[in-house]
């Protein structure tokens, strides 16, 4: 029997262990055993730090849960229907975790490809048996004389040590088509393989099933493919794998020489959004009305949506705009998206594009609407007009003072 040395130097925070300590002495008063399961146990293999920990309570976890705040504090919220509880820790300084996942050991199953799983509770072996992948199967002892023992039934270790990603059944990517995008995701983050008995499974049997899950579930998946370091190769290996046919018929494969391009100038004061960016490289060529479409299939918000077509029409309009003048650049652009300028940029490499990021956007006149009052100019549109005036002589270089801003102010009156 392997037992793992929970306490061994960087895996857990001092405070982390001391958390498990004590879920595990209050478990087993109310004589629930528990046990961390998931990525965290994947992790310490692979020798990364514990990010979220989940924890299985094979009993009732809302119960533990509500437990744990009796005792300790904090806040618990709980999802009766999925036997799961959330336990949000109290404050203290400097704790690296703030919530803490428990789960009901559970099974799951399917009534069609594709459906929710319908769950009832279980042992931790028939709750490892409803995971993703071998490697994301193993689960670790935390009752109090047991703490540490690792349980593996499918040889999970194993397929990291020989860095393979490998589902636990046939029925796998049936039951569950979302598995096809994460077996890509830990494939490409870990610079693993996926197994060819489960790599054959990503056919077109199981990608059909992709089309009848819903557009929040799939984006779900991709969004959390594109907050990866190398989202994008992420992408262009589900492309290469035909899995784009499930999801819409007109999502195209990922343009490969954008794929240097997701990284964000954080000294250009936009509001960074690495998945947004992802999706207008992904989708920028096309024409609007697959835009929308997409948009619609993947439940995108009206703002992405926005943020997308943005890209695609700014793009298609560069050649109209280039040579014009920084007033000309600037109205163009006033109504679009920050974050869509500056992809159109990228992928252009279009100066003026950063010029209207870094200076244009901020340039205004002296004059405001209160001078042109105090000057007797009666209400109507003529204000707009000769405060747009004034910004463009700025943004074109035709007045470079205030005293020469002040001189045109008085032909324009
Ligand atoms: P990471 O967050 O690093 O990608 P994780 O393992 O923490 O990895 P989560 O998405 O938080 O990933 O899922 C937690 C665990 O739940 C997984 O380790 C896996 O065992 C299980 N799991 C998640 N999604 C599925 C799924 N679609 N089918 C089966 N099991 C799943």
């Amino acid at each position: 029997m392997t037992r793992l040395e929970l306490d061994g130097a960087r895996f857990l925070s001092t405070g982390q262990l001391i958390l498990l300590r004590e879920i595990s002495s209050l478990s087993a008063s109310l004589n629930m055993p528990v046990f961390l399961v998931g990525g965290c146990v994947r992790d310490y293999f692979l020798k990364t730090p514990a990010k979220d920990l989940d924890i299985i309570v094979e009993g009732d976890a809302i119960r533990l849960g509500e437990a744990l705040v009796e005792k300790f504090g904090g806040h618990l919220i709980a999802h009766s229907k999925f036997h799961t509880a959330i336990w949000e820790l109290p404050e203290t300084p400097g704790q690296a975790t703030d919530s803490i996942d428990l789960i009901t050991a559970r099974t799951e199953s399917y009534e069609h490809p594709g459906a929710l799983p319908v769950v009832k509770p279980a042992s931790i072996e028939d709750d490892l048996q409803r995971r993703d992948f071998t490697i994301n199967a193993m689960a670790v002892r935390l009752d109090q004389d047991r703490f540490g023992e690792l349980i593996d039934p499918f040889d999970g270790r194993l397929d990291l040590e020989k860095k393979r990603i490998r589902i636990l059944h046939p029925r796998s990517f049936l039951d569950d088509p979302t598995r096809i995008f994460r077996a890509i995701r830990y494939e490409c983050r870990y610079s693993f393989e996926i197994e060819s008995g489960t790599l054959e499974l990503i056919n077109s049997e199981s990608i059909g099933v992709i089309s009848k899950i819903s557009g929040e579930r799939i984006r779900h998946e991709l969004d959390l493919i594109l907050e990866e370091v190398s989202s994008l190769a992420m992408i262009i290996r589900a492309g290469d794998l035909g899995v784009f046919k499930g999801i819409h018929s007109k999502l195209p494969l990922f343009n490969k020489e954008f794929v240097d391009l997701l990284e964000m100038d954080l000294t250009l004061d936009i509001p960074a959004d690495r998945v947004a960016m992802g999706y207008m490289l992904w989708l920028l060529d096309l024409p609007e009305d697959a835009i929308l479409s997409i948009g619609r299939r993947l439940d995108f918000s009206s703002e992405l949506t926005h943020s997308v077509w943005a890209v695609a029409q700014l793009k298609k309009s560069l050649p109209f705009l280039v040579n014009s003048k920084p007033s000309i650049w600037t109205y163009a652009l006033e109504k679009l998206p920050l974050l869509s300028i500056y992809v159109v940029f990228l992928v252009s490499g279009e100066r003026a594009l950063l010029n209207y990021i870094s200076l244009w956007r901020h340039v205004k006149p002296f004059t405001t609407g209160d001078v042109l009052k105090s000057h007797g100019l009666p209400p109507g549109p003529r204000y707009a007009e000769i405060l747009t005036s004034l910004k463009s002589a700025w943004l074109d270089g035709e007045v470079k003072s205030e005293k020469e801003e002040e001189e045109l102010l008085q032909t324009l009156l």
